[in-house]
Protein backbone atom coordinates (compact mmCIF):
# COMPACT_ATOMS: atom_id res chain seq x y z
CA UNK A 1 0.00 0.00 0.00
CA UNK A 2 1.73 3.26 -0.83
CA UNK A 3 1.98 5.76 1.52
CA UNK A 4 2.00 3.41 4.54
CA UNK A 5 4.44 3.90 7.16
CA UNK A 6 4.30 0.01 8.29
CA UNK A 7 4.35 -1.13 4.83
CA UNK A 8 7.47 0.77 4.12
CA UNK A 9 9.02 -0.46 7.06
CA UNK A 10 8.00 -4.32 6.13
CA UNK A 11 9.83 -3.68 2.48
CA UNK A 12 13.09 -2.08 4.17
CA UNK A 13 12.43 1.11 2.46
CA UNK A 14 11.93 3.03 5.88
CA UNK A 15 14.60 2.50 8.84
CA UNK A 16 13.18 0.48 11.95
CA UNK A 17 14.87 -1.48 14.87
CA UNK A 18 13.91 -4.95 13.97
CA UNK A 19 13.11 -7.07 16.65
CA UNK A 20 12.44 -10.03 14.38
CA UNK A 21 11.17 -11.35 10.86
CA UNK A 22 9.54 -14.45 9.76
CA UNK A 23 6.27 -15.73 8.34
CA UNK A 24 4.75 -12.97 6.90
CA UNK A 25 5.12 -10.89 9.88
CA UNK A 26 7.56 -8.10 11.12
CA UNK A 27 8.17 -7.10 14.96
CA UNK A 28 9.62 -3.62 15.38
CA UNK A 29 10.44 -1.04 18.15
CA UNK A 30 8.02 1.13 18.39
CA UNK A 31 9.33 5.17 17.77
CA UNK A 32 7.51 6.59 20.91
CA UNK A 33 7.62 3.60 23.27
CA UNK A 34 5.09 3.96 26.61
CA UNK A 35 6.68 1.16 28.74
CA UNK A 36 10.62 0.15 28.86
CA UNK A 37 9.94 -2.66 26.45
CA UNK A 38 7.79 -1.53 23.61
CA UNK A 39 7.25 -3.56 20.41
CA UNK A 40 4.81 -3.60 17.29
CA UNK A 41 3.98 -7.37 15.38
CA UNK A 42 2.23 -6.46 12.35
CA UNK A 43 1.88 -8.69 9.07
CA UNK A 44 4.11 -7.77 5.74
CA UNK A 45 0.89 -7.63 3.72
CA UNK A 46 -1.32 -4.49 4.16
CA UNK A 47 -4.36 -5.17 5.94
CA UNK A 48 -5.92 -1.89 7.36
CA UNK A 49 -7.73 -3.40 11.03
CA UNK A 50 -7.48 -6.80 12.76
CA UNK A 51 -11.09 -7.23 11.89
CA UNK A 52 -10.19 -6.70 8.17
CA UNK A 53 -6.68 -9.58 8.58
CA UNK A 54 -9.03 -11.94 10.75
CA UNK A 55 -11.72 -11.84 7.72
CA UNK A 56 -8.73 -12.19 5.27
CA UNK A 57 -6.10 -13.97 6.52
CA UNK A 58 -7.03 -15.53 9.53
CA UNK A 59 -4.03 -17.63 9.35
CA UNK A 60 -1.39 -14.69 9.43
CA UNK A 61 -3.95 -13.33 12.47
CA UNK A 62 -2.43 -16.25 14.11
CA UNK A 63 1.19 -15.98 13.68
CA UNK A 64 0.86 -12.38 14.42
CA UNK A 65 -1.33 -13.56 17.44
CA UNK A 66 1.69 -16.00 18.11
CA UNK A 67 4.23 -13.81 17.67
CA UNK A 68 3.49 -11.02 19.84
CA UNK A 69 2.96 -13.59 23.06
CA UNK A 70 6.13 -14.99 22.42
CA UNK A 71 7.57 -11.54 22.51
CA UNK A 72 6.05 -10.56 25.51
CA UNK A 73 6.90 -13.60 27.38
CA UNK A 74 10.27 -12.66 26.29
CA UNK A 75 9.99 -9.09 27.60
CA UNK A 76 8.11 -9.46 30.39
CA UNK A 77 9.73 -12.44 32.14
CA UNK A 78 7.80 -13.36 35.20
CA UNK A 79 6.52 -10.42 35.66
CA UNK A 80 3.94 -10.37 32.52
CA UNK A 81 3.19 -7.91 29.81
CA UNK A 82 -0.13 -5.95 28.11
CA UNK A 83 -1.00 -6.68 24.08
CA UNK A 84 -2.97 -3.85 22.76
CA UNK A 85 -4.75 -4.13 19.21
CA UNK A 86 -6.23 -0.51 18.26
CA UNK A 87 -8.57 -0.29 15.83
CA UNK A 88 -10.03 2.65 14.11
CA UNK A 89 -10.91 6.58 15.60
CA UNK A 90 -12.37 5.43 19.19
CA UNK A 91 -10.20 2.98 19.28
CA UNK A 92 -6.83 5.13 18.89
CA UNK A 93 -5.61 3.62 15.97
CA UNK A 94 -3.04 6.24 14.21
CA UNK A 95 -1.29 3.70 11.90
CA UNK A 96 -4.17 2.20 9.52
CA UNK A 97 -1.96 -0.99 9.33
CA UNK A 98 -2.72 -3.80 11.61
CA UNK A 99 -0.66 -3.81 14.44
CA UNK A 100 -0.22 -5.64 18.02
CA UNK A 101 1.42 -3.65 20.86
CA UNK A 102 3.55 -5.54 23.16
CA UNK A 103 3.90 -3.77 26.42
CA UNK A 104 6.65 -4.67 29.59
CA UNK A 105 8.78 -3.52 31.69
CA UNK A 106 6.06 -2.01 34.54
CA UNK A 107 3.07 -2.23 36.26
CA UNK A 108 0.21 -1.42 33.54
CA UNK A 109 -3.30 0.16 35.07
CA UNK A 110 -6.37 -0.87 33.77
CA UNK A 111 -9.28 0.54 32.64
CA UNK A 112 -7.68 2.40 29.80
CA UNK A 113 -8.76 6.46 29.43
P1 LIG B 1 -1.71 3.08 17.04
O1 LIG B 1 -2.08 4.38 17.72
O2 LIG B 1 -2.07 3.12 15.57
O3 LIG B 1 -2.25 1.87 17.73
O4 LIG B 1 -0.15 2.95 17.19
C1 LIG B 1 0.77 3.43 16.26
C2 LIG B 1 2.13 3.30 16.89
O5 LIG B 1 3.09 3.38 15.88
C3 LIG B 1 2.45 4.40 17.91
O6 LIG B 1 2.79 3.81 19.15
C4 LIG B 1 3.63 5.14 17.28
O7 LIG B 1 4.59 5.54 18.24
C5 LIG B 1 4.21 4.11 16.32
N1 LIG B 1 4.82 4.65 15.13
C6 LIG B 1 4.29 5.59 14.29
N2 LIG B 1 5.13 5.82 13.26
C7 LIG B 1 6.21 5.01 13.45
C8 LIG B 1 7.41 4.79 12.71
O8 LIG B 1 7.68 5.41 11.67
N3 LIG B 1 8.29 3.88 13.21
C9 LIG B 1 8.04 3.18 14.36
N4 LIG B 1 8.95 2.29 14.77
N5 LIG B 1 6.90 3.37 15.08
C10 LIG B 1 6.01 4.26 14.63
ZN1 LIG C 1 0.53 -0.93 5.18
Amino acid sequence: MENCVFCKIGAGETPATVIERGDGVIAIADLNPQAPSHVLVMPLAHHATIAELVENDPATAGRLLATAAAIGRKTGAQRGFRLVINSGDDGGQTVDHVHVHVLAGRPMSWPPG
